[in-house]
C-alpha cells in the first residue's frame, strides 16, 4: 500500500485538479494506494469539495481536524494515520508537483533510498524566495543539520522512516529538520518549484516566522550562544572600561559624566532584556512540551469504514 498525505487549508478552488493530477500520478506506479487529504479547519468549502471528488474515486481518504492545527500538525496527522508501506507528504497548492511522485518510489525502490526529498532548485512567482533560501542556509550553518537546505515538507519515506518520526511526539514540530534528524539513507531529487497554482499562500508572513523560530530553537542552541558571547564580550568590556574610569578617578579627572552613565545603564537594560525573551522562548517551549497536548484532534475520518 502507498499512502499519499495533502493538508489543505482553504484550498476549495484547487481540490478537483489536485486530486486529479495525484490519482493520475500515483496510478502510473501502483494500483494499491491511499491519498489522505487533512483538512486543517478549512472555513470554506473545501471539505464539501473533498466529499465530493471522494465520491469518484474511493482510495480518497479526508481526515477532518477539529480546527485549524497548521501544517505541520497536519502533516503529522496524516504521517499518523497513513497505512502505507510508502508515505508521501506533498503540499496541496500543487507547487509541489505530484508528477515527481513515480520518479521518487524508483529511487526508494530501485536505489535503496529510505527517505528522498524534493530539493528546490528555483521557484517560479514565489514570494520570500530569498528569505527563505537564507534562513536555509543560516540554519543549516547553526543546526549542523546536512540535508534540509531547500527541501520542504515534499517528500517520500518507507515505513522504517515513518514510524521514526511518528515516534518523536514533540509539540513543537519543524519536519524538515525533525526529517533530517532521524537519520536513514537518504536521497534528493530536484525539482523547479512551481507558483502556487491558486489563491493565496495560507502560511502567512506570521506563520512563517513561528515556524522558523520553532526550527531554530528546537534544533539548535545558536541563541544561548550568541547570549553568552555577548554576555562575556560585555564583561570584558566593562572590566576594562571601569578599570579605565577607576585610574581615571584616581588621577583627579572626570571624564565620565551623566551621559555615559545613562547609556550605560540603558546599554545594560536592553541586553538584559533581549537575554530574558530568550530564556522566555525556552521556558515557553519547555511548558508547551510538558503540557502534553495532542498535536492534532479529529473531528471525522472520511475512509471506507465510515461510510
Ligand atoms: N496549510 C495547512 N494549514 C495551515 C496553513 C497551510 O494545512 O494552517 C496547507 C496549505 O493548504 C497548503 C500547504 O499547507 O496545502 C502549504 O501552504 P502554503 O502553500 O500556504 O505554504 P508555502 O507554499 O507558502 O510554504
Ligand atoms: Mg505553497
Amino acid at each position: 500500500m502507498f499512502s499519499l498525505i495533502i493538508p489543505v487549508y482553504n484550498e476549495e478552488g484547487l481540490i478537483v485538479e489536485l486530486a486529479a493530477r495525484s490519482v493520475k500520478a500515483l496510478e502510473s506506479f501502483t494500483t494499491n494506494y491511499e491519498i489522505l487529504f487533512i483538512n486543517d479547519g478549512s472555513t470554506d468549502s473545501t471539505l464539501q469539495k473533498l466529499i465530493e471528488v471522494r465520491k469518484h474515486h474511493s482510495r480518497i481518504k479526508i481526515i477532518d481536524l477539529s480546527k485549524n492545527f497548521g501544517h505541520q500538525a497536519a502533516f503529522t496527522a496524516g504521517l499518523e494515520l497513513a497505512m502505507g508501506n510508502y508515505v508521501a507528504m506533498m503540499d496541496g497548492d500543487l507547487q509541489d508537483p505530484p508528477e515527481l511522485l513515480p520518479e521518487m518510489y524508483r529511487m526508494i525502490k530501485e536505489e535503496g533510498y529510505d527517505i528522498v526529498s524534493g530539493k528546490r532548485i528555483g521557484r517560479k512567482g514565489s514570494r520570500l524566495k530569498i528569505t527563505t533560501n537564507l534562513f536555509h542556509f543560516f540554519f543549516k550553518k547553526i543546526a549542523g543539520i546536512a540535508e534540509i537546505e531547500n527541501s520542504g515538507n515534499f517528500s517520500m519515506l518507507n515505513r522504517a522512516a515513518v514510524n521514526a518520526l511518528v515516534q518523536m511526539k514533540e509539540s513543537i514540530r519543524y519536519l524538515p529538520g525533525m526529517r533530517s534528524f532521524i537519520g536513514f539513507n537518504q536521497g534528493h531529487i530536484e525539482y523547479v518549484r512551481e507558483a502556487r497554482l491558486e489563491g493565496e499562500p495560507k502560511m502567512t508572513l506570521g506563520k512563517l516566522i513561528v515556524l522558523a523560530a520553532d526550527a531554530i530553537f528546537s534544533f539548535s542552541k545558536f541563541p544561548i550562544k550568541v547570549c553568552l558571547f555577548l554576555g562575556t564580550f560585555g564583561t570584558i568590556i566593562f572590566f576594562f572600561a571601569g578599570l579605565y574610569a577607576l585610574i581615571d578617578k584616581m588621577l583627579g579627572h572626570s571624564l565620565f559624566g551623566w551621559s555615559s552613565t545613562v547609556l550605560s545603564i540603558y546599554f545594560l537594560g536592553s541586553i538584559q532584556l533581549v537575554f530574558l525573551g530568550v530564556m522566555g522562548e525556552y521556558v515557553y517551549r519547555i511548558y508547551k512540551e510538558s503540557q502534553n497536548r495532542p498535536i492534532y484532534l479529529v473531528k471525522k475520518f472520511y475512509d471506507a469504514e465510515t461510510e
